[in-house]
């Protein structure tokens, strides 16, 4: 069955019926209680749209990213290339195989697609900022509740398709003073005004878990003596005027806010991180991602789950306009985003200047190379068949997330 959130239900009858609010309610209410304790408020909804013959997915067409629900088949959508994983082979006891996978983007939400096995040659025809078709996918939940698209062998990916038009993505944009708790697919946009050093902690490289040092050997629980590897966090301050937040950058994000690869972050453990510092203050940076409550210092955090280093001013100016035209043709207009609009253009200038006269020999960097693509090492790699088959890499960073919150939280600063 189609997981749909009870809301959705609810508005379809809405849609279809001349039912009120509280008439609907009323009848969900009524069909809970007579079935008490066998079925959830959902399914309740559901089976009272089917008595009101009211068909919950009729032509579902093509779809938006945030209307894919669990259970959907011969999904359709349409979408931009953001993230595209390296493709990973992997065994467990009861099958073997290939897993590729990427993530798309649309108006209004992101999404990730998994090709299996032969599938996964598709990846190899994809590149970031590529519009891409969907067309027979079967939408799951995963185990941490996500909906994920998978690709069978029915399923087609069509690159660039005939008339499809650029794709604005991103999450949904926020001030950073609006940012509540377990916030999920913000986008932020704002300056990097505070990096601190990135923290270093040992991990078993076998199964990627905090190790202990014991008489000055590395011990895992699991595996015993071994030689560590590292994961680290990068913790830094992002400001947008109307507030700032702390942002931790785990592994893979901090990779694409530093353009380095692991070992190249690896090797900052014991020198100077001062002119990389540096080099981060005052730039402009975009963060799609989740906010979090850090319940040891009671307050909310950012963890990014896209890192976007040279977000593209035009796009900004166009997103303004909309915004100015959204704005106008619901209500009176306040005058609050063309301020903003001209304080982008200020700030895009002033970046100019800086990088023109800091850099003169350095190119700015192509558009292209906005997202970069994964770029898994090999100890990655073995820790995440661990972890599970798909979620690889964000597993890896909740994996991180979880050890360092449980054991350090205290020394991060
Ligand atoms: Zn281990």
């Amino acid at each position: 069955m189609i997981k749909v959130p009870v809301e959705i239900i609810f508005d379809k009858i809405k849609q279809k019926t001349n039912l009120s609010d509280a008439d609907i309610k009323v009848k969900i209410k009524k069909k809970l209680d007579q079935l008490s304790g066998l079925i959830s408020e959902e399914g309740a909804a559901h089976i009272v749209a089917n008595e009101l013959g009211v068909k919950l997915f009729e032509d579902i067409g093509q779809l938006q990213i945030k209307n894919i629900l669990p259970g959907m088949r011969n999904v359709e959508v349409l979408g931009k290339v953001l993230r595209i994983y390296d493709i990973r082979e992997f065994e467990t006891e009861n099958r073997k195989g290939k897993l590729g996978s990427f993530v798309i983007g649309d108006e209004t939400g992101v999404i990730r697609i998994l090709a299996w096995n032969d599938k996964s040659q598709i990846l190899e025809k994809l590149k970031p900022e590529q519009i891409v078709k969907i067309e027979n996918g079967y939408a799951r939940e995963n185990n941490r509740g996500k909906t994920e698209v998978h690709l069978g062998d029915r399923s087609k990916v069509l690159v660039n398709p005939a008339g499809a038009k650029d794709i604005q993505t991103g999450g949904r944009r926020k001030n950073i003073s609006g940012l509540q708790e377990n916030e999920d697919n913000v986008e932020l946009l704002g300056t990097i005004v505070q990096v601190f050093d990135p923290r270093y902690f040992e991990i078993c490289p076998e199964c990627g878990k905090r190790v202990r040092e014991k008489e000055g050997k590395w011990v895992c629980d699991t595996h015993k003596e071994i030689v560590p590897s590292y994961a680290y966090v990068l913790n830094l301050f992002l400001d947008d005027g109307t507030d700032n937040i702390r942002v931790v950058l785990w592994r893979n994000q901090a990779q694409r806010l530093l353009q380095k690869t692991d070992e190249e972050i690896v090797d900052y453990k014991d020198k100077s991180f001062e002119e990389i510092k540096n080099e981060l203050l005052g730039k402009i940076v975009k963060f799609v991602g989740r906010t979090s409550k850090n319940e040891m210092f009671g307050r909310i955090e950012f963890i990014p789950q896209i890192v976007i280093v040279n977000p593209d001013p035009e796009e900004e100016i166009r997103r303004l306009d909309e915004e100015v035209k959204k704005v106008i043709q619901e209500k009176p207009m306040e005058g609050s985003v063309e301020e903003e609009k001209e304080d982008y253009r200020e700030e895009v200038d002033e970046e100019q200047v800086v990088s023109s006269t800091e850099e003169n020999n350095v190119p700015r960097a192509e558009k292209t190379d906005k997202i970069e693509p994964q770029q898994a090492s090999d100890d990655e790699e073995e820790s995440s068949t661990n972890t599970d088959e798909d979620e690889a890499e964000e597993a890896q960073d909740n994996l991180d997330e979880e050890i360092l919150s449980l054991e350090d939280l205290e020394s991060l600063e």
